[in-house]
């Protein structure tokens, strides 16, 4: 154990303070912010924390900007930015030489905006800016990728069709009002872009993408200095056309005395209202966050909230509300309400409901509690919670740079510094009925019209009367503004305690069937912690019906506490009670003032539900839908499923289980949970800002309130896992009903030891790129492929996967082989130099630290309750990595891949519309006979 003593004086927090910015005395990180030469407004971050280095650029272009006759250029165009500049004119360059310094990058197009953004390892860094920086000044846009790549924009479209978020959005956006962008189709596909040429893409890229109007961030180890250095030096050359701001119609539905409704028919079984009005924007709102507040009072769950009435009227299951802005002009407040069958028939009953809500916010006007709530907590997080780091940090700090003034970038978020009432009283003003659009999403609904691009079917009203009767609003008792939070952390300071490290959890506590762990944090030195419980039923538990009716009973404990323990999370108290394969998962983490408090609350409501009869039949009813449309989910998501059918011992099937759900009630489910916890084995973890008798404290509670009688870990419930010892090839073969097909492959890489999880990384990291060049940018199979390794217990596995909306999956299969056969090809062609970058930049991510207490606990929970506690795994395997060489790693892949000596198993999916033309059969007539003539580990 390495100490280093750090002298801190104590810091701590008055919430109610002015708005001094505080920071930790461990967070060491630096700020800068300048505007280069040519107007772009840089945001640099240096921060010693730091594992990787990023970088972000947003551009004030987006698909709002797309000509009329070009629906979808914006995104195409970047798609196009990442397929060669005239400094590094190879297709795959950019990406990698980011996979050999440990990074990947992203992309993504917005109505107003479109931000570029990667990571990568430090060493690489000011290498990849140099390649970044090239997007912005000197793109190829070739014919021959402009043709290609089109495709690729047009396989996200495939993708997207069958996709019910996607839709809904398609549908409200024909509401906006004629001639308003905001109607555009904003992917695009090949009857919108199938004959675009280069020149196009040159005269939009000319016209939107100057300067002036671009943001970036820098995130990274390096100085301040180096940064900046390295903005001007590979920035300033990006070309300044001085042009105006993009200005978009502030107003996007036209003001009506009526109500408009419009119906929608999804893919999947949903059931939803979603409840709209558009608004100014709130951009400029920041230093007041009305959309926050709104969003807080109208989407909380509480005693006396819209969510506890419309569930106790048996209308509803879920809501949240909230109100963002879309561009700097205008905006959107909404509801989104997750019906029962009944809510879905009196749906006008629950929009009277809403309305009433909204009124009765408007005669009680802004509240400063609630105002001050969020504040205090938005303080705490600003000095104890991690920010994060990488590519996302780096996307939301460039947007920042972009859209705010300056000074304020990077803390967007915490400002809350304007308490006066008129912006969040002014967005109310604006929640209205003659601004307001209705969509709902369910199976059934009358329809009479179809959407062109995702073919949607749906229907559109306006009701007059209806109209009318929601001017007179009705005062209900029920319903109640939030109060104070009592679980706002008041004593929140820097624990004294002096800095260490590798300081590991220690068994405390081993007896009657609890093995606990303990361990304080001499790291972050933050007033939080975890809880975190894994509970194990024995062997003879494990049925269908278990399974299943663990999944409700999680569903109806989470119910019966919800109302309680809401206020807790407001306050930065998140909880978890979840079911796995193995056993049932109870996490607490966050502020630990009242985490004991909560924990005990959690057990109460474990060994004791009380939830109504129309609420266990609202549940029940999500829990069966969620089972049928797992069959029209996407087709990798489908298809990834399969496998585990084969590799797991025990797997039910949605088929299998959706009868035992449907026959399910709520005596049955009680008398379920009454002897659930007769026997268990728990494997517990207590880490941060606690003490041991805190630790012990749970375990006690543990057992006083579930009164179980410990078992041994060998008498629990242990997924085992199907041996493949000789070379074979296991084929599945399945239809599905999307409109997708789908190819997954897993190879056995080798068992568990140093040597393998190095080799499996490193093979990793070798393959991916090539595959993805071949198989999607060149090929152009679908615009969902990729391959990684991975692990299931002790065994490492090596996966490809490709989606495709064009090619059958028994093609996917064959062009997939082909590429497979040779890939041992990639390391044996590897110059030395290349695969020790990539050794190296393996290590690096190994080695890579934490970021908050969170992020460490899930790290050390997995040694425990996966790998024994094993702490030094990962130093093991870096010693592996620090004496490997090239020939070890290709041979391995060689011998993983060749038909002589391949253990694999092959999934086979084909889209609704897809034919298995060469009649591809699966290894197995029925699986369960198959299963019981194998062996499992
Ligand atoms: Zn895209």
């Amino acid at each position: 154990m390495k100490k280093t003593i750090l002298i801190l004086s104590l810091v701590a927090i008055n919430c109610t303070s002015e708005d001094e910015i505080m920071k930790h005395p461990l967070d060491k990180s630096e700020v800068r912010t300048l505007v280069l030469e040519n107007d772009i407004r840089v945001y640099l971050l240096s921060d010693p924390k730091f594992n990787v280095s990023a970088a972000s650029m947003s551009v004030e272009v987006g698909s709002l900007q797309d000509p009329d006759a070009r629906e979808g250029l914006a995104h195409f165009l970047e798609h196009m930015l990442f397929l060669g500049t005239e400094k590094y004119p190879d297709v795959d360059e950019y990406s990698t030489y980011l996979k050999t310094y440990g990074g990947y990058s992203n992309a993504y197009t917005a109505g107003d905006h479109t931000n570029y953004q990667f990571q990568v390892l430090p060493d690489g860094y000011e290498g990849a800016l140099d390649r970044f920086a090239q997007f912005f000044i000197s793109p190829l846009f070739t014919d021959e990728y402009t043709a290609r790549e089109v495709n690729a924009v047009n396989s996200e479209y495939q993708k997207n069709i069958m996709n019910d978020g996607w839709r809904q959005f398609r549908i409200s956006s024909q509401f906006a009002k004629e001639g308003h962008p905001q109607r555009k189709f904003n992917i695009g596909n090949l009857e919108t872009l199938g004959d675009v040429d280069r020149n196009e893409l040159i005269d939009f890229y000319t016209k939107h993408y100057s300067a002036n109007r671009m943001g970036l961030a820098l995130l990274s180890t390096h100085t301040l200095d180096e940064m900046e250095g390295w903005a001007r030096e590979h920035f300033s050359s990006v070309k300044n056309f001085n042009l105006k701001r993009n200005n978009h119609d502030p107003i996007v539905f036209d003001k009506k005395e009526t109500v408009r409704v419009a119906q929608i028919e999804p893919v999947k079984d949903l059931r939803d209202m979603q409840i709209t009005f558009s608004l100014p924007s709130t951009r400029n709102m920041y230093q007041s966050k009305p959309g926050r507040q709104f969003g807080f009072i109208l989407g909380h769950e509480g005693k006396g909230s819209l969510l506890s009435y419309l569930k106790n009227k048996g209308w509803a299951l879920s809501l949240s509300a909230g109100a963002r802005p879309e561009t700097k002009e205008y905006g959107y407040a909404s509801i989104r309400i997750g019906l029962t069958e009944k809510g879905l028939k009196e749906y006008k009953d629950v929009v009277r409901a809403t309305t009433d809500y909204i009124h009765l916010m408007k005669n009680n006007g802004h509240q400063k509690h609630v105002f001050t709530e969020l504040k205090s907590m938005s303080n705490l997080d600003e000095i104890y919670s991690s920010k994060g780091e990488g590519m996302w940090r780096a996307t939301q700090l460039a947007n920042e740079t972009m859209m705010y003034p300056l000074e304020d970038a990077g803390r967007i978020n915490y400002i809350y510094s304007d308490n006066s009432p008129n912006s969040y009283e002014n967005l109310l003003s604006n929640i209205t009925t003659d601004n307001m659009l209705i969509l709902l999403i369910a199976k059934g609904v009358f329809t009479d019209q179809k959407e062109h691009y995702f073919q949607i079917d749906y229907s559109y009203n306006e009701d007059e009367i209806f109209y009318n009767e929601l001017f007179t609003s009705s005062n209900r008792e029920e319903f109640i503004i939030p109060k104070k939070n009592p679980f706002i952390p008041k004593t929140a300071s820097v624990p004294n305690r002096e800095l260490a490290e590798n300081v590991f959890p220690e068994v405390v506590y081993n007896e009657n069937g609890v093995k606990l762990y303990f361990g304080k944090d001499h790291e972050f030195l933050r007033p939080k912690g975890v809880i975190g419980f894994k509970i194990l039923f024995p062997k003879e538990t494990m049925s269908v019906k278990h399974k299943v009716y663990s999944r409700l009973y999680v569903a109806c404990v989470n119910e019966s506490l919800n109302e309680l323990s809401y206020p807790a999370k407001q306050a930065g108290l998140n909880y978890s009670i979840r079911e796995g394969y193995e056993g049932i998962y109870i996490d607490v983490n966050g502020y630990k003032e009242s985490s004991m408090a909560l924990f005990e609350l959690l057990l109460d409501h474990m060994v004791d539900f009380s939830i109504t009869e129309n609420k266990f039949l609202a549940i029940k009813d999500k829990v069966v839908r969620d089972y049928k449309n797992f069959a029209l989910s996407d087709a990798h998501q489908q298809t990834r499923e399969k496998a585990p059918d084969i590799l797991y011992h025990v797997k039910y099937t949605w088929e299998e289980s959706l009868p035992v759900a449907e026959s399910a009630s709520l005596n049955g489910i009680k008398d379920y949970s009454k002897s659930l916890y007769e026997k268990t084995y728990t494997e517990a973890m207590v880490y941060g800002d606690f003490e041991k008798t805190d630790a012990e404290k749970t375990a006690r509670i543990f057992r006083e309130k579930t009164k179980t009688k410990g078992i041994h870990r060998e008498e629990a419930f242990d997924l085992k896992y199907l041996q493949l010892d000789e070379p074979e090839i296991i084929q599945y073969t399945d239809n599905l009903l999307v409109n997708n097909s789908c190819f997954f492959r897993q190879y056995v890489l080798g068992e568990d030891s140093p040597q393998i999880r190095a080799v499996s990384k490193i093979i990793d990291k070798a393959v991916q790129q090539p595959f993805f060049t071949e198989m999607r940018t060149n090929q152009q199979l679908g615009y969902i492929v990729g391959s990684y390794t991975n692990n299931l217990d002790e065994t490492h596995y090596l996966n490809f996967l490709i989606q495709s909306g064009v090619y059958p999956a028994d093609e996917l299969n064959r062009r997939a082989d082909e590429f497979i056969m040779s890939s041992a090809e990639i390391l044996n062609s590897m110059d030395s130099e290349t695969f020790q970058q990539l050794v190296d930049s393996v290590i690096e991510e190994l080695e890579k630290t934490p970021m908050s207490i969170a992020e460490r606990a899930r790290k050390l929970k997995t040694y425990i309750f996966e790998h024994d506690a094993d702490y030094l795994r990962d130093q093991d395997t870096i010693e592996s990595l620090s004496t490997i060489d090239k020939e070890t790693v290709a041979n391995l892949l060689d011998s993983t891949v060749s038909p002589k000596s391949r253990r694999m198993v092959n999934v086979l999916t084909f889209a609704e519309n897809h034919d298995n033309i060469t009649k591809v059969k699966s290894s197995f007539r029925n699986l369960d006979t198959w299963k019981a003539s194998r062996v499992y580990e």
